[in-house]
């Protein structure tokens, strides 16, 4: 790739203006940060503008004398390199000496952060942002789905704590907020061992809020579209109570996640447990594990190889997909307002999932021309598999509630978010790892 052509990637909202920085400042919490500086975390350097200054050089070559590093470029040398050994198909990593800049907090404006399930695609996302903004972050993950490579870049660091933990069992530790994300989130992982997810929703919960409660940290659970089932309300808005198959094979997944939140207004309302419910619709972006089985990912990876994409049933239900920028915003902005009731958090732009393939096969075909020049020798061709049982006919999140409380609304269009996706994913093809 060029470097005149890495200056014309330009990512937009949906009103079309340039997206420069996620985050905000609201809530007492300031959570803006660059986007190139995110970036320079999960993708490639020649995709991260500023990356391609000579700034970049200067940093690289005269390390020992290098100054403090802007908070304006420079980021590649920031960023872990992994090389594919073809011949003896090995990899070699260099970690990181060094990281990139976090802001430096006030004593009373830095926040204990636990994150369980912080090395998987959702958490590493939010551990990112919250250790940019200087926060001193602790990961708890069994790495059942995620793994260490995805938070790896920040080891070493002093406001970083990596443990591997298992939420089943009980975990001591002061903190100021818990944001409890561990559990599987894909339909292949989550039924891979239905039993032991149940057990994670329900007794990792329950781990969980008995820390919040001796520590009195403010609580966040992350629960799931999921809970309202195959829904007979369309959009989906918090006040529906759902639609579940109690002994389905999705069951493990919704009635652990409607457990939680039981147990969740349990210690609220009995203990006085101060707590936050994200109701989170389907989401996607860089580090979703390629092999987890879910639509986005297996669209991108089977265009990308040249594959059929894998269309089950006729393709005429629906999802609405969420870039994984906005759900950080989202996940930030309630766990630091008042809102206590729970919040879906997604994307209004639904699609049948036929039209997502066709939309998925021309975005892989758009970046494969304009980053490498290379022309698709042909079409992939769009098969149809047989619909798994209980797959939801619809679901597109009311977000009214999030709106008027958050003041959150999505930004990312789905082709900006599936962009930067194909890059990744291209990106991790090239390293070999994929
Ligand atoms: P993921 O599978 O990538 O991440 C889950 C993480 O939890 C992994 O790192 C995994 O190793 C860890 N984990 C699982 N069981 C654990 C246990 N018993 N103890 C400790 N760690 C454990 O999934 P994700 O997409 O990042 O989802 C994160 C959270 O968001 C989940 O709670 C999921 O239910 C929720 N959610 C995600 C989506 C989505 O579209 N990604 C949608 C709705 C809800
Ligand atoms: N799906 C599909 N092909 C795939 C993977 C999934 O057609 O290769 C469908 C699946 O049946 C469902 C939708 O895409 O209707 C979303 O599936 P996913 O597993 O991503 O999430 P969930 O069903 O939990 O929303």
């Amino acid at each position: 790739m060029t470097s005149s052509t890495v200056q014309s990637i330009r990512t937009l909202d949906k009103s079309g203006n340039d997206i420069t920085s996620v985050g905000f400042q609201r809530f007492g919490f300031d959570c803006e940060v660059s986007l190139d500086v995110l970036r320079s975390l999960y993708l490639r350097p020649h995709y991260v503008t500023t990356a391609n200054e000579d700034k970049t050089e200067r940093v690289d070559t005269k390390e020992s004398n290098d100054p403090a590093p802007s908070t304006n470029g420079g980021y590649a040398a920031y960023q872990s390199k992994s090389i594919y050994h073809p011949q003896s198909h090995s990899i070699s990593y260099t970690t990181l000496s060094r990281f990139p800049p976090v802001k430096l907090l006030p004593q009373a404006g830095r926040k204990r952060v636990l994150v369980t399930g912080g090395a998987g695609f959702v958490g590493s996302h939010l551990v990112d942002r919250l250790m940019l903004l200087g926060h001193d972050v602790t990961v708890l993950d069994n790495f059942f789905t995620g793994s260490k490579t995805s938070v790896s870049h920040w080891v070493g660091h002093p406001n970083f704590e990596l443990v591997r933990h298992d939420v089943v069992e009980p975990f001591m530790i002061e903190c100021d907020q818990i944001y409890h994300l561990a559990c599987p989130a894909s339909p292949v992982h989550y039924q891979f061992n239905a039993v032991k997810t149940i057990k994670t929703s329900f007794q990792g919960t329950l781990n969980m809020l008995g820390l919040a409660k001796r520590t009195k940290a403010r609580f966040l659970l992350t629960s799931t579209s999921e809970v309202y089932g195959d829904p007979e309300v369309h959009p989906q808005h918090e006040d529906y109570w759902g639609h579940v198959n109690p002994i389905g094979p999705r069951a493990c997944y919704d009635e652990g996640k409607r457990v939680a939140e039981t147990l969740t207004y349990g210690f609220h309302n009995q203990d006085g447990v101060d707590v936050r419910v994200a109701r989170i619709f389907n989401t996607y972006g860089p580090r979703m594990n390629p092999f987890d089985g879910r639509v986005v990912s297996n669209f991108i990876v089977q265009a990308l190889r040249g594959e059929d994409l894998t269309v089950y049933g006729d393709g005429t239900q629906t999802r609405s997909f969420q870039y994984i920028h906005d759900l950080v915003d989202g996940l930030i902005a309630l766990m630091n307002s008042d809102e206590t009731r729970p919040v879906n958090l997604g994307n209004g732009d639904e699609f049948t999932i036929l039209e997502f393939a066709h939309l998925v096969r021309d975005i892989v075909e758009d970046v494969k021309r304009t980053d490498d020049g290379i022309a698709s020798p042909r079409r992939v061709n769009i098969i149809h598999e047989g619909l798994p049982k209980d797959d939801p006919q619809k679901r597109r999140p009311d977000t009214s509630r999030a709106k008027a409380s958050l003041e959150w609304q999505p930004r990312w269009t789905v082709r900006m978010g599936l962009e930067e996706m194909v890059r990744y994913y291209k990106a991790k093809m090239a390293e070999g790892s994929l």
